[in-house]
């Protein structure tokens, strides 16, 4: 019996993969030469909600790089019930020895091979009835409800949904505490974090000016990160996209949205609000309002600023969902970020176990230019690769493991990252190619030794499938390094 579970992207597509496998298996094994174990069975446990993520739409962009659309379905009509049993259940607690699940009914189920895809959940070192992480839609319809009401947000994060929610919030005081200098810091250096101040400031803009394009380049000499303004640095991690936003059906409210952002701080503290413990706060900007009426909570920062405000959203990260599967299993490999930890094959430290999705730390995967992050486009790739790895021996993995690739928006632009885009496994000291159009596009090509081995396209540059090859074919770009980014050089056309 093969075992899945957990409902988000990586369980159904792990789910899918296995029943076309078998299926096909099942009509061609006579001529088949591959090594395919027995037990052409499915059981997939996917959390007692009853919804699962399903993967709508994939569209290619480049060979590698592609969006898809997820959408939440009710799991009861969803797979042939000849072929897999569904339980809408929880897994309570796990006996690797005796490969048995206990469930939250009760039951118990006997796997000969499991796939584990339980996700992670928002970080909230906060329990506070006015603080709130985002994760699906329900969370979603919480945020919208208290917006309703909401006069001030503090806004606590710097990554994908941080950045998204600070553009697109309408109608309320947002006050932005970010743990670095600038923002999208997890993406994006300083001079592109320029780019999208004046969009941050206006909130979500319909139009876009074309002025010059500037190009620079220099060399990063070293991994450190810099404050200066000269030497934008980068550090990993990637974005969210925004469609998720369009829940909120936000209306312009009575207030004019404004935003103000404390850089290089912490949340140290968030309480109830209480008048004679919180009379005195940090003075902000003369357009945010002023300490009335009281707020609802009040938060206290590393800094020792202090803010009054109506909600705090956290957006900060992830945590993977091993807590049940480490429990008395201590045989199970699990990561520093507390993910459970793969080999190139997707099998954990457990003969028969396998893991994807956010659960899962990817430590055996070696290609340079692909690093793991927690996103849509890898839960459903390694949910695929999963399937694979629990039937046939010795499967090779697929093309997307050797290049990142994603492509979501910030701030209203299109943006696409590439390879290692920020830099994280190049040896010091590197190039960066830079091509900048404010209000239009901006373009980092990373290099080394004459080679492109990561890129940040921002806006429509048409550059992806480029230099998706360049970095692929590691193609030496020594006869053109000085017109990389030159606007009026076709590189596609030098090299076809
Ligand atoms: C607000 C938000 C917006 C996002 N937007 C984007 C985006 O635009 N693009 C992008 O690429 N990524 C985005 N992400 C990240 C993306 O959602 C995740 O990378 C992806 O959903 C991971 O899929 P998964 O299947 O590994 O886990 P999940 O989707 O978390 O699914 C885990 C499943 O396991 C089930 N489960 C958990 N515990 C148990 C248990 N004990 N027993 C049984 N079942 C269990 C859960 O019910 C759930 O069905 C976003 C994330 C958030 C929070």
């Amino acid at each position: 019996m093969y075992v899945v579970v957990g409902g988000g992207v990586a369980g159904v597509c792990c789910v899918q993969e296995l029943v076309q496998l078998l299926d096909n298996y099942s009509t061609s094994s006579s001529n088949s030469s591959s090594t395919v174990l027995n037990g052409p069975k499915i059981t997939f446990i996917c959390g007692s909600a009853g919804f699962i993520k399903t993967v709508d739409e994939v569209s290619k962009v480049t060979k590698v790089l592609e969006t898809i659309k997820v959408k939440e379905s009710p799991v009861s009509s969803y797979f042939p019930t000849d072929k897999v049993k569904v339980i809408q259940e929880n897994v309570k607690s796990w006996d690797s020895k005796k490969k048995i699940l206990f469930l939250s009914n009760g039951d118990q189920i006997i796997y000969d091979k499991l796939c584990i895809a339980t996700g992670a959940s928002p970080i909230n070192n906060f329990e506070n009835e006015n603080v709130l992480t985002l994760r699906d839609l329900d969370t979603v319809e919480i945020l919208k409800k208290r917006l309703e009401t909401a006069r001030r947000v503090v806004l606590v994060g710097n990554g994908g949904i941080a950045n998204e929610l600070a553009y697109e919030l309408k109608g309320v005081e947002i006050i932005w505490a970010i743990r670095h200098l600038t923002i999208a810091a997890s993406y994006f250096d300083k001079q592109a974090a320029t780019l999208f101040l004046p969009r941050l400031a206006a909130g979500r803009l319909n139009e876009s000016l074309k002025p010059e394009a500037v190009r620079t380049r220099y060399t990063i000499s070293s991994h450190i990160e810099s404050t200066s303004e000269a030497d934008p640095s980068t550090s990993g991690g990637c974005a969210l996209g925004p469609y998720w936003l369009s829940k909120l059906e936000q209306k312009d409210g009575n207030k004019k949205r404004k935003v103000h952002i404390i850089k290089d701080v912490e949340v140290a503290n968030i309480e109830n609000w209480d008048i004679s413990k919180h009379s005195t706060l940090t003075d902000l900007p003369d357009e945010f309002e002023a300490d009335t009426n009281g707020w609802k909570a009040f938060v206290l920062f590393s800094n020792g600023e202090t803010v009054g405000c109506d909600l705090v959203i956290f957006g900060i990260g992830v945590t993977p969902n091993s807590e049940i599967w480490k429990n008395g299993n201590s045989d199970l490999k699990i990561a520093n970020d507390n993910g459970i930890e793969i080999n190139d094959k997707m099998e954990t430290s457990i003969k028969d176990v396998y893991c994807a999705g956010d659960i899962c730390t990817a430590k055996g995967f070696h290609s340079k230019h692909w690093s793991q992050m927690r996103l849509w486009t890898q839960a459903r790739s390694m949910g695929i690769y999963c399937a694979r790895s629990m039937l046939f021996k010795d499967v090779e993995a697929d093309i997307c493991f050797e290049i990142f690739t994603h492509n979501t928006n910030f701030y209203g632009f299109n943006v696409v990252f590439l390879g290692d885009f920020a830099g994280e496994h190049l040896e010091t000291p590197y190039d960066a190619d830079v091509r900048c159009s404010p209000e239009q596009e901006y373009i980092k090509v990373l290099t080394k030794d004459n080679r492109v081995h990561g890129v940040v396209l921002v806006g429509e540059t048409d550059l992806a499938e480029t230099f998706e090859n360049l970095i692929l074919d590691q193609t030496d770009v020594s006869p053109i390094i000085d017109d990389l980014l030159n606007p009026h050089f076709d590189i596609e056309d030098y090299y076809d």
